[in-house]
């Protein structure tokens, strides 16, 4: 392992030598390997890293600011609380699905979930979204109250209360 200084800033890298043409550097998982020509000699492959020492600073960064969720505050909850407050109770009189309780926890793997007890539960990062995403996500929900699974009817009446539900769909699969 070697270290190179970027403003106070020690970077660990280390030197794989392969059977390839150009001198690159590869950054993955917060690890910086210097990829080189074989006959290379390793002074020229520590120039050449101390003159990325920039940018490989800032991709560090990049992929460390990626990872790192963003912390949820009180606030953020009682933000999402108002405006689940509107959609749902406008969703429930509009489908006359009505749940037991919805509730707002910041969970890993879903925007939604809705239970066998008719408990819906709504993730709170959805406070970083547009209403219109918010919305499908309670509709969603309230929709799994009449249907517990994915079949055609249940999609069929999110699409009857939410005719532009795919796309809706699709954005918030893409940024997550
Ligand atoms: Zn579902």
């Amino acid at each position: 392992m070697k270290v190179i200084n970027y403003n106070g800033h020690n970077i660990e890298y280390h030197i794989e030598y392969k059977r390839i043409k150009n001198l690159y550097i590869q950054i993955k998982d917060h690890e910086v390997i210097v990829k080189a020509p074989k006959f290379l000699r390793e002074n020229y492959i520590d120039e050449f890293v101390n003159k990325k020492a920039k940018w490989i600073y800032t991709k560090l960064n990049e992929e460390r600011q990626v990872q790192e969720e963003r912390e949820y505050t009180e606030e953020d909850y009682i933000n999402l609380e108002k405006k689940l407050n509107i959609i749902c109770k406008d969703l429930i009189t509009e489908t006359k699905l009505v749940p037991n309780k919805i509730r707002i926890r910041n969970i890993k793997y879903a925007w939604g979930t809705c239970s066998a007890n008719k408990n819906i539960t709504i993730n709170l990062k959805l406070v970083d979204k547009t209403d219109e995403e918010i919305k499908y996500v309670v509709l969603h929900e309230l929709c799994h109250l009449k249907y517990m699974n994915h079949s055609n009817r249940f999609w069929n009446l999110v699409e009857k209360y939410m005719p532009n539900y795919k796309e809706i769909r699709k954005k918030l699969k893409h940024n997550r």
